[in-house]
């Protein structure tokens, strides 16, 4: 038996409520209106429990307990009663990455970004041996639980990685994906120019972002366009430009 408590956040298609399960247990209730989702919502729905019946049992990746489909939940304000599907995942208490370093205004002490480096790398090799790209990865969705360890959650854009043609003569050809999706600033640049792309390689495109935002709490670039001056010195070689600009906003240690 779930309660539904107040709400924690809001995904694109969900609510996402605070919950007690059994009158003890915290939990965090991810909520699909049913009457509300499409065809390609509930697709994700399903991509995000196929995933995480895989990856839950990862201690960096957020927990799935249960999903219910087509429970009934009574809005307490109009006492209407809709037909919802509910994800029930582990409470990650300290919410969202992107807050802490947002409230911060400045990257964490090396040492700290360093262990959150190693749970962020552990947890998508985790993804990778069970061949799952995320494919979202950014702060937003990199939540904190009780002890401030990482949780890397919202895993509807998850998709195989795994080669579902018998083909093998074809093997890398037939694991590109083509959906344009993310979020712009961790978009690797072959998914930016609409081509195909090796899902476990954009996810550690995205990681390289978020663990140099760890450090100096801004990102190395603002698109992978050529237009983007930070990436067109990374594209270019021009390296030694690329850093001594970014030195201006933030001392790096020789060990970086
Ligand atoms: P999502 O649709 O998974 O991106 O969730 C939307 C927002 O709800 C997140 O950005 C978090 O702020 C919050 N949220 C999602 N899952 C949890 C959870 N397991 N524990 C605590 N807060 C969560």
């Amino acid at each position: 038996m779930y309660h539904c408590g107040d709400i924690l956040g809001r995904g694109s298609y969900c609510t996402v409520h605070e919950g007690i399960y059994n009158q003890k247990e915290k939990v965090a209730i991810k909520v699909y209106n049913i009457e509300k989702i499409g065809k390609d919502t509930l697709f994700m729905v399903q991509q995000e429990y196929e995933a995480l019946k895989k990856l839950s049992a990862h201690p960096n990746i957020i927990h799935l307990k249960a999903i219910l489909m087509n429970e009934n939940y009574i809005n307490e304000k109009n006492n209407m009663i809709h037909e919802n599907i509910m994800v029930i995942l582990e409470y990650a208490e300290h919410g969202e990455l992107f807050t802490l370093l947002e409230t911060l205004n400045s990257g964490l002490d090396e040492r700290l970004a360093s262990y959150y480096t190693q749970q962020l790398i552990n947890a998508m090799s985790f993804c990778f041996q069970h061949h799952i790209c995320h494919r979202d990865l950014k702060p937003e969705n990199i939540l904190l639980d009780s002890q401030y360890h990482l949780k890397i959650a919202d895993f509807g854009f998850a998709t195989s990685t795994l080669n579902d043609s018998n083909n093998k003569e074809n093997e890398e050809e037939t694991k590109l994906l083509y959906t344009q999706l993310g979020s712009s600033g961790y978009m690797a640049p072959e998914i930016l120019l609409g081509h195909g792309y090796h899902g476990e390689k954009t996810d550690l495109w995205a990681l390289g972002i978020i663990i140099f935002i760890l450090v100096c709490g801004f990102p190395p670039l603002k698109m992978a366009v050529n237009s983007d001056w930070w990436f067109s010195k990374l594209k270019l070689k021009k390296y030694d430009l690329h850093w001594k600009a970014h030195e201006r906003s933030y001392t790096f240690s020789p060990y970086f």
